[in-house]
């Protein structure tokens, strides 16, 4: 495996491959969802990069940049053992200068559900995926369904900027517990993790209840607020596949939505109907 710093480096030896390039964008810590996102890509790739770059544009002030997890020498270890071509591996200084050109999310899709939280946040994603496709030129960027405003707003992006890659999003990968694995679980104490289970336990909820045929969205997110409580609620809603509201799901073209804080850890996660 190849570790490149230089975004110039790296465009360098990717120019004349004639390959087609599957990439991996992460913030780091990687873990068993990261892996499905690498299989995937090397399922349909003959390259595949995966980028590790903790970028600081897309949290605000007062969130967790300086506690997030570093792992370093494990995230290489797990890159090479997954068969990582190329993992990329920048700095701050790498990616940004002073006086920067920048990506402004959309003003109402980028400013809803966590958005709304957390004005700006998606400014800073778009800016550094932008970046990363740039220099990675990959055929296909592959990522996860459970981050479903950032999947959808790249979508966006990639269309409305007529660029020219793929984007194929990935299966949320859950512990056999049904939490979503995310890098930030391990702010959880074990009491949290227990607390933490009330988002799936919620997902699950409304997916029984549409399967016995209630599809009325106040009924379902009613029913799921309640197994949510006490944890403060950011929101949960039941969304198309554009992230338009609905009134009832429709099977085939529904995302249902949520996001809690547990303890001081913002968790999110979804399901698509
Ligand atoms: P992150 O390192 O958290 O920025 O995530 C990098 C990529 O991995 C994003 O496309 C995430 O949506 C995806 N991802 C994070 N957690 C999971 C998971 N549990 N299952 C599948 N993909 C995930």
């Amino acid at each position: 495996m190849k570790i490149i710093s230089s975004p110039l480096e790296l465009k360098n030896y990717l120019k004349n491959k004639n390959q087609t390039i599957g990439f991996v964008p992460t913030m780091g810590a990687l873990h068993e969802g990261h892996i499905s996102l690498i299989k995937k890509a090397k399922e349909q790739n003959a390259l595949v990069v995966v980028s590790i770059f903790l970028n600081p544009t897309q949290f605000l002030k007062g969130e967790d940049l300086d506690k997030y997890p570093k792992k370093d020498e494990a995230d290489k270890k797990i890159c090479e053992l997954s068969g990582v071509d190329v993992l990329f591996f920048p700095q701050v200084e790498d990616i940004y200068g002073v006086d920067e050109v920048s990506m402004l999310a959309p003003k109402v899709r980028g400013y809803v559900l966590e958005g709304a939280s957390r004005p700006s946040h998606f400014n800073g994603v778009l800016t550094v995926v932008m970046k990363l496709l740039n220099i990675v030129n990959p055929t296909r960027a592959y990522l996860g369904k459970k981050d479903a405003q950032q999947l959808n707003l790249i979508s966006l992006m990639v269309k409305q900027l007529f660029m020219d890659v793929e984007i194929v999003p990935v299966d949320t990968v859950r512990e056999k517990d049904g939490l979503a694995l995310s890098s930030r679980n391990i702010y959880l104490t074990p009491q949290e993790r227990e607390e933490a289970l009330k988002i799936p336990s919620s997902l699950r909820r409304a997916t029984v209840m549409v399967t016995r045929g209630v599809l009325d969205s106040k009924e379902i997110t009613s029913d799921m607020r309640e197994i949510l409580a006490p944890l403060e609620i950011f929101y949960v809603e039941i969304l198309d596949r554009e992230f338009n509201r609905l009134l009832d799901v429709e099977i085939g073209n529904t995302i249902i939505l949520v996001e809690v804080k547990v303890g001081t850890t913002r968790l999110l996660d979804n399901i698509w109907l």
